[in-house]
């Protein structure tokens, strides 16, 4: 028998083979019982459910018998059988049991106890063993074969932009510099500056913050197109909603307006909650149950109702009148902060918000400008708990509009004409739109910092495993 062959732990759970022999592996959640009978609790990650194994204590070596504590991984065959009693349908009656892996209880961190989250995150390497993480993992794979689905169901094609970008243009944030120069004696140009002719790619190149230019150059040929890779961002934000490093979902689509780029954002975005509801609701019970009673009903009150879709003005409008105590002031200009964001959402709608016409100055140089001269298509999605979780618009198809925006904010012209020969060869009104895959998954599974909902999390002074 090859050593893979097994049953999985949520095939057992759900198997009504009663007297058949199986083989399951798995790490020790627990340990207890007596000198006659052996309760152990083993799990495998593929459900949040243990499985309990049965050992008649004398029948098994002592020294074996010994090992088996939490944390320690053990194959075990036995007799599949329908349990009476406690929470669970069947239970294994061990016949053999093999030990892979011991794991010493007078190190091993993870103990029966619960463990705070802050603890769990300095052994983010052993926290996919607890319940909690399992669960979070799971649902976020769950949520990445969603997107991809939604996407190729509905004609997108996934795209692979780069993630070294030699233009500095993409305007999202500050970035992380690539090279291979020796950084304790690096060449120089006359000038005294680093010569970055040198360097590897012979120019300056960093880490992206946005798929979106090359993505627009993919729309522009395959209509509808979406990336999903890693971005990075050198901002000193210490908050809980933000990473240095994070994965991001930009669709990018000839032929939408921001109309349209609304339509599919909500829809994406109800979409996803669906499939999370349907799919993982054994780990969203825990994480209700555990972290946050209000998240399965909030998941639900989201795909059942219409977002509030209103303007930049009306926002501040509401906010300006609204008497709350802000830390931040809002006055026509000024960007929103997240607690601005999160009252719209929770205090005053109570449902998701888009707001578009936001202030071209606060907004990138690709931002269709409205007729105003002051206001550009943006569209920002906000949700609660959250704040903003989308960020888009309807893309500047002017090119003379265009080139002034450039010029206006003194980004180097001959780095983008590439992205501006789009708008010279074959020009289409276009949108598109970025969803931080991990602000989506500190909605759906009501965790509060984004530390938790990244296996491992780089963050400022941070770049631990
Ligand atoms: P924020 O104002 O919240 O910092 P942003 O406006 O700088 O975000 P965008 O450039 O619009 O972000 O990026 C698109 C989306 O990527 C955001 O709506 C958000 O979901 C996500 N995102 C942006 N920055 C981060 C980050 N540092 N960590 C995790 N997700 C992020
Ligand atoms: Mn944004």
């Amino acid at each position: 028998m090859s050593i893979k062959s097994r049953t999985k732990i949520q095939d057992a759970l759900t198997s009504d083979e009663f007297e058949k022999e199986i083989t399951v592996k798995g790490w020790v959640r627990t340990r207890r019982g007596n000198k006659k009978i052996a309760f152990i609790a083993l799990n495998d990650g593929s459900t949040i459910n243990n499985i309990q194994i049965i050992a008649d204590v004398p029948a098994f070596p002592e020294e074996l018998l010994r090992q088996i504590t939490t944390g320690a991984c053990i194959s075990v065959t036995g007799l599949l059988t329908s349990s009476p009693g406690g929470g669970q349908n069947v239970e294994i009656q061990a016949q053999t049991i093999e030990l892979y892996g011991a794991a010493d209880p007078a190190s091993y961190p993870l103990q029966k106890k619960g463990h705070s989250l802050e603890f769990l995150r300095e052994i983010a390497h052993l926290r996919p063993r607890t319940n909690t993480f399992g669960a979070i993992f799971r649902i976020r794979h769950a949520m990445a074969y969603a997107i991809h689905k939604y996407f190729n169901d509905n004609g997108f094609f996934y795209l692979h932009t780069p993630i070294i970008t030699g233009s500095d243009a993409e305007g999202a944030g500050e970035m992380f510099r690539v090279t291979t120069l020796d950084m304790n004696n690096p060449p120089k140009t006359q000038d005294g500056k680093i010569n970055y002719k040198e360097d590897f790619f012979g120019k300056e190149t960093n880490l992206t913050v946005s798929g979106q230019l090359e993505g627009e150059l993919g729309a522009l040929a395959l209509s509808e197109i979406y990336t999903f890779g890693p971005t990075f961002r050198a901002e000193n934000s210490n908050t809980p909603r933000h990473l240095a490093e994070f994965w991001m979902i930009e669709p990018e689509m000839a032929f939408y307006d921001i109309e349209d780029n609304m339509d599919l954002a909500e829809d994406f975005l109800k979409y996803l909650t669906v499939y999370a509801l349907e799919h993982c609701h054994e780990d969203l019970n825990f994480l209700n149950n555990m972290y946050d009673k209000e998240l399965i009903s909030r998941l639900n009150s989201v795909i059942n109702t219409d977002f509030m879709r209103i303007s930049y003005t009306e926002a501040v409008e509401i906010l300006s009148s609204s008497g709350a105590d802000f830390e931040f002031p809002t006055h026509w200009g000024s960007d929103l902060q997240s607690e601005h964001e999160r009252y719209l959402v929770e205090a005053h709608f109570k449902k998701p918000v888009i707001i578009t016409g936001y202030p071209k100055k606060i907004k990138a140089f690709y931002m269709k400008q409205n007729d105003d001269g002051n206001t550009v298509r943006a569209m920002d999605v906000l949700f609660p708990k959250i704040g903003e979780i989308i960020g888009g618009s309807q893309r500047e198809d002017d090119i003379n509009k265009l080139e002034a925006r450039i010029k206006e904010l003194d980004i180097p012209m001959e780095d983008l004409g590439w992205y501006l020969d789009t708008r010279k060869f074959g020009n289409a009104p276009h949108s598109g739109f970025g969803l931080g895959f991990e602000r989506m998954m500190l909605f759906i599974t009501g965790m509060s910092n984004i530390r938790d909902v990244m296996p491992f999390p780089r963050t400022p002074k941070n770049a631990a495993f």
